[in-house]
């Protein structure tokens, strides 16, 4: 073939690649974040609810869960939810993940029910971390919500304690010779040690000591979500508008992206929430079940993402 013959042929070919294979839109990136969705406290609590055989009937004492999702399952199943001791008619009454104080517990055995105990183990954790406080003479302050049924189990059975929340909360403690701190346990560890470190600034004199009953699924939620927040244009958080630890997780993500958005389920994506979005970061809050969050990404895909996991850079640009 002469020189004019093979310059023509590498034209053609390049000719026909770009026939055949126009310049593709790249895709939308759905980045997953590397821990997310429910923790195995609330997936044992709701394992032990569904053990239940129906001829034993149970109530729930308060939100198993917050998810409506979740909740109407155990609710198909007869099983009840009630937020008042007083107001359960069933012979066995179920204490959540979230846990109970003594004072409760004590109620329940008073009124002769059979109790099935799904607190989590890292609940019992932080009620013994903040007995211990006590045992040894410091003033109990729990971070955390004081109206969350968590923090409620952890004070009831306190004497005297303080809740604090925010900065300004923790200025305004009354001065004591000696604070021990502890935290509810789906508080962001990152604001629990900004506080103590408030307190400690502020009250010089006083001998403060932190015990970090924040729970590890809390821990490593958070992390991802921050590493997959720095690399969204768009957030879509999973999970119930009552769930403490969504709540938390949404908040620290906009710490990193402007455009943060909470869902219970697929059918709350707004299309709209996209637009001139390159990647749409997900995660979901502990409450929240797998089949959820796998239709939010199905549905973020059928906008025109693609999944990838945290981190996989190759596999997010893979049709681009
Ligand atoms: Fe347990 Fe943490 Fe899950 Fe609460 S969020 S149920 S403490 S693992």
């Amino acid at each position: 073939m002469n020189i004019f013959a093979r310059a023509a042929s590498y034209y053609f070919v390049i000719q026909s690649e770009c026939e055949i294979r126009p310049p593709a839109a790249r895709a939308l990136r759905v980045l997953r974040a590397a821990q997310l969705g429910m923790c195995f406290g609330v997936r044992d609590a709701i394992a032990l609810a569904h053990q239940q055989p129906p001829s034993a009937p149970l109530t729930i004492l308060g939100d198993l869960v917050h998810n409506e999702t979740v909740l109407a399952g155990l609710r198909a199943r007869g099983i009840r939810i009630e937020n008042h001791l007083e107001r359960v008619t069933t012979p066995s009454v179920m204490i959540t993940a979230h846990g109970a104080s003594d004072k409760t517990l004590e109620a329940v055995q008073e009124r002769g029910l059979r109790v099935l105990e799904a607190t989590c183990p890292l609940v019992h954790f932080a009620h013994r971390a903040v007995k211990s406080l006590v045992r040894d003479h410091f003033h109990p302050v729990i971070i955390g919500r004081r109206d969350h049924v968590e923090v409620r189990g952890l004070t009831e059975d306190l004497a005297e304690f303080d809740v604090i929340l925010t900065e300004q909360d923790a200025l305004q403690l009354a001065e004591r010779p000696r604070f021990g701190v502890a935290a509810q346990t789906t508080q962001p560890i990152d604001r629990v040690r900004h506080l103590v470190e408030v307190m400690r600034r502020r009250f010089r004199r006083t001998e403060i000591r932190f015990l970090d009953t924040v729970c590890r699924p809390t821990k490593e939620r958070q992390a991802a979500a921050v590493e997959m927040a720095r690399q969204a244009d768009v957030v879509i958080v999973v999970g119930g508008a009552n769930s403490n630890n969504t709540r938390e997780l949404a908040a620290t993500c906009r710490r990193f992206c402007d455009r943060v958005h909470q869902v219970d389920d697929a059918s709350g994506l707004r299309a709209e929430w996209l637009v001139n979005a390159a990647t749409v970061g997900l995660t979901a809050g502990t409450s929240t079940p797998d089949p959820v969050i796998d239709e939010v990404e199905l549905r973020l895909r059928a906008l025109g993402g693609e999944a990838v996991e945290a981190g996989d850079e190759t596999a997010g640009w893979a049709s681009g």
